[in-house]
């Protein structure tokens, strides 16, 4: 068999076991849930059977980013912060009595997670949906028909070096953690302008200069007036 008459009998003997995958049901909401675990142990099976090996053969971030929210709850506001990593996965079957023989299915996926996992979650997320759509698993779990929980995120201000432009970042010092708005407030007291560490630093150093330059200009007045 060459890799489509392979695909497609897997796909004719996974529209049985499709059927019986467990469904998960939340409380009272309808929403229906089939785990990558659920996936892989239909498809493992028969991808033995009938010599194919399947493997995401590359995987690229196509946007990383934290975000910001802010939920109002008994009139007290918090603020959480979100790791969301958008991922592109291209997972490839391929047909292992004749290795460079393969199919390959692009899918995209992001994950969001409130600690480090978002790109952990994507993965998994787009592995998932490549086995669903090469093998047109279906189990009526319509992403469509499934109301996202609704979170607006947005992105954490970022503040902007007056003189350079780099983005102003909280560092560390030896007598603790200084955070971006902290050292923007010392910038903006100091120098009237938001500063950038580097450029904070290359400004107080300037400072410390600017008197040799006036004794130096001072000693040439002097020198001068001696001519
Ligand atoms: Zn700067």
């Amino acid at each position: 068999m060459n890799i489509y008459q392979k695909l497609s009998a897997i796909t004719a003997d996974l529209q049985t076991v499709a059927k019986n995958l467990t469904v998960q049901q939340t409380g009272s909401s309808s929403y229906k849930a089939v785990s990558e675990r659920d996936i892989i142990d239909a498809v493992k099976p028969l991808e033995a059977k009938y010599g194919v090996y399947s493997y995401p053969a590359r995987r690229s971030i196509l946007e990383s980013n934290m975000l910001e929210s802010e939920s109002t709850y008994n009139g007290n506001t918090k603020k959480k912060t979100t790791f969301m990593t958008r991922i592109e996965t291209v997972y490839r079957f391929v047909n292992i009595d004749a290795p460079e023989e393969f199919i390959e299915t692009t899918t995209f996926a992001e994950g969001i997670d409130p600690q480090d996992k978002g790109s952990g979650k994507a993965m998994t997320y787009a592995d998932k949906y490549a086995l669903m759509k090469a093998y047109k698993i279906s189990t009526g779990d319509d992403p469509d028909q499934t109301a996202s929980e609704e979170t607006l995120y947005r992105k954490p201000l970022t503040f902007c070096c007056a003189n350079c432009g780099a983005d102003i970042k909280g560092y560390k010092t030896s007598k603790g953690t200084v955070s971006a708005e902290e050292h923007i407030a010392k910038s903006v007291n100091r120098f009237g302008k938001k500063l950038c560490a580097k450029c904070y630093k290359e400004a107080v150093a300037a400072e410390r200069e600017e008197p040799e330059d006036l004794r130096a200009a001072a000693i040439d007045l002097l020198n001068e007036r001696a001519d």
